[in-house]
């Protein structure tokens, strides 16, 4: 998948997306993130890309002449127009869902505002979507781009090991995820529970849903209300509550797939095992 991204700050997306899982996604080709410094097609003598707003007021908005021609030469260049993403405080806010949608496009043009923002101009003229990352306002559309591309990028094949690395985790299925333990097994005190260590894997996925159940109701009861809603019978099922003739043995049709490719986490973890960096 391809991320291109039209800014005025090229080094600072490049610094920060070139490190850990991301970084190698690029290395080794799952991902390719071009980045364009507008600034680069300004007409302004003075390589201005910004003025003061019509009508007045406090700061200054991009001008729309070096932005629509950073653009159009990105879409020159590839020989077709890919959806155009404008980050903004004012566009809806990404998620999972949206993550997975923008994953099926097969290269997306990103547009990082600054200032008071972009001319209106161009939003009628070259972009899809706005997109925000919550509603909070930052001085620039670079660190919302780079979280854009982190979500969307998760969920290129081969980027992370397997699908199961993030369909198991928070959001994925409209749950949050389960909690995580590691070695040691006793830390000041605190113990890993039981089930983890027990190498019962059927038991340890029901133990796993209950726990996503359970954090999604106590952190996030919106959720857990659309969830319950959905599925209404593997939740009473998981928390003990399904009358015993409608129980089903296994996996339950809404429960996710906690499948794990790491056979360390169905067990004990063995002495031997080597943390990874970061996964
Ligand atoms: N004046 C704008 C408003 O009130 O809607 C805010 C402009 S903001 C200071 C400058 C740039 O930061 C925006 O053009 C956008 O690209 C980016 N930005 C700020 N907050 C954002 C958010 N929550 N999500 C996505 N982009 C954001």
């Amino acid at each position: 998948m391809r991320f291109e991204v039209l800014t005025l700050f090229p080094e600072s997306m490049d610094r920060m997306l070139g490190e850990s899982i991301i970084g190698r996604a690029r290395e080794g080709g799952l991902i390719t993130v071009q980045t364009t410094n507008i600034r680069d097609y300004t007409e302004s003598r003075h390589r201005k890309v910004d003025d003061y707003p019509y009508g007045g007021g406090t700061g200054l908005v991009m001008g729309p002449q070096p932005i629509v021609d950073a653009w159009q030469a990105t879409v020159d260049r590839l020989g077709f127009k890919p959806r155009t993403l404008y980050m903004s405080p004012q566009g809806k806010v990404l998620d999972q869902a949206m993550a997975s949608r923008l994953r099926k496009e097969k290269c997306l043009i990103i547009l990082c505002g600054h200032y008071e923002g972009v001319d209106e101009r161009v939003l009628e003229e070259i972009v899809d979507e706005e997109v925000s990352i919550g509603d909070y306002v930052l001085t620039g559309g670079e660190l919302p781009a780079m979280v854009l591309i982190d979500c969307v990028s998760r969920l290129v094949d081969g980027v992370l090991a397997s699908e199961s690395s993030y369909a198991e985790e928070s959001h994925y299925a409209g749950l949050l995820e389960y909690p995580h333990y590691t070695r040691p097994a006793e830390y000041h005190g605190r113990t890993v529970p039981d089930i983890l260590l027990s190498g019962h894997h059927a038991k340890v996925q029901k133990w796993r849903f209950l726990k996503m159940l359970e954090r999604t109701r106590d952190k996030r009861p919106d959720m857990f209300d659309a969830y319950e809603k959905a599925h209404p019978e593997q939740v009473l099922e998981a928390f003990g509550l399904l009358p015993k003739k409608r129980r089903r043995h296994g996996k339950t049709a809404g429960e996710p797939s906690l499948q794990n490719g790491n056979p360390e986490m169905n067990g004990p973890v063995p002495a031997d095992r080597k943390p990874e960096a970061d996964s």
